[in-house]
């Protein structure tokens, strides 16, 4: 591991200028992912910013009857909160479905957004990874890529985001509030991971720099009817290889409102608004979801290892809202 300077900022203010003026600086919160990257050579920041003992690990009920999730708040303590628990189950949900006991006790929510892929080209710092190394070509493209993207990928770069949070936050249309050099601003959850395109080595819209201070939910009460289902290979401790993060509110047997959002298929958790659009206004039926699903895949690339993603992502979005319909009438 190469020598590294480490800082604890006063507040928000200094932890922004600070890497501001300090080019190879990295934030810090629970390390998890941050750490093993050093550890693999893939990251070599030269100074650790810690944010975790900067005052960002509240979470907050909001008058309008949403969340606030302070970027600090560990892992653990978000899927225990009984205002997560009760209004946005399908974000307790994610959480617990991720990783294990021991990395969500660390794991924040600001570091958790900004994870980085777990392609394993890209962690191979003896293997060309566009992401990495920008202009060095992509191993994976006609490499092992089960794991990888089936939607919006580039020839540049075919990796997935890992998190699980982050898919659920997408169907909730929760909004980040961030802090740059010149001052907060809020950016839809939506808006913060890029398509790979012709920089895959930028993989959200944020400045270089920019801290993120908390996570607003908006009040949403069909998010009591909401679950996010995985698939993985293993029962725990293992990355998603699909999932759905859903929300769903009838009206009798109508689809009042939906809100849905995949994982492990593109580069970003991926909202699937065209799914919605099919099955918004009309009765609800395993057969109206599989059309939906189907609508939203229309466009998809599958690679040479991972055209299975496709039937996967169908057969998880039937089964759980299926059950969430099953759930509402009864
Ligand atoms: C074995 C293993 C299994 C895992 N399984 C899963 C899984 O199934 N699902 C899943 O979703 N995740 C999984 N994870 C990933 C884990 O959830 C992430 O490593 C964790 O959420 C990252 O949060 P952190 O606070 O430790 O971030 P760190 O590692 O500290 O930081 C991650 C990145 O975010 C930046 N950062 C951190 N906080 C901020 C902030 N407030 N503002 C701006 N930048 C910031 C850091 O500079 C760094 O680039 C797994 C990890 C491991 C090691
Ligand atoms: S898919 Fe992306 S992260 Fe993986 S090797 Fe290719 S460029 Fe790198």
């Amino acid at each position: 591991m190469r020598p590294f300077r480490y800082h604890r900022p006063a507040d928000v203010a200094e932890a922004v200028a600070v890497l501001a003026a300090e080019p190879e600086a990295a934030y810090l919160a629970g390390g998890t992912n941050l750490v093993d990257l050093m550890k693999l050579g893939v990251q070599r920041p030269d100074l650790l910013v810690d944010v975790t003992r900067l005052p960002l690990d509240a979470v907050e009920e909001l008058p309008d009857g949403g969340l606030r999730i302070g970027a600090t708040v560990r892992n653990s303590d978000l899927a225990a909160h009984p205002a997560v628990r009760r209004d946005y189950p399908v974000l307790a949900r994610a959480l617990l479905d991720a990783a294990s006991g021991q990395l969500r006790n660390l794991a924040t929510t600001g570091g958790n957004l900004l994870q980085r892929t777990r392609c394993v080209y890209f962690q191979d710092t003896g293997k060309a990874c566009n992401k990495r190394e920008p202009g060095t070509g992509c191993a994976a493209r006609h490499g092992q890529n089960r794991d990888l993207a089936v939607l919006d990928w580039s020839d540049l770069c075919v990796a997935t985001h890992p998190s699980d949070l982050a898919v659920a936050l997408a169907a909730l249309d929760a909004v980040v509030e961030v802090h740059e050099p010149d001052g907060p601003r809020d950016v839809p959850l939506a808006a913060l991971h890029r398509s790979p395109g012709e920089h895959p080595e930028r993989e959200t819209t944020l400045e270089r720099g920019t801290l993120i201070t908390a996570v607003r939910l908006p009040a949403l009460p069909a998010a009591r009817h909401s679950t996010y289902r995985k698939v993985r290979d293993r029962a725990s401790f293992a990355f998603a290889v699909g999932s759905v993060a859903a929300v769903l509110d009838l009206d009798g047997d109508v689809v009042r409102d939906v809100r849905l959002a995949y994982g492990a298929v593109a580069h970003r958790p991926w909202r699937a608004y065209r799914a919605e659009e099919e099955l918004r206004g009309r009765p609800f039926s395993p057969e109206l979801a599989a059309r939906a699903a189907d609508a939203e895949l229309a466009e998809a690339r599958p690679l040479r290892h991972n055209g299975f993603k496709l039937p996967l992502t169908r057969a998880i979005t039937v089964r759980t809202l299926t059950e969430l319909a099953e759930g509402a009438r009864s």
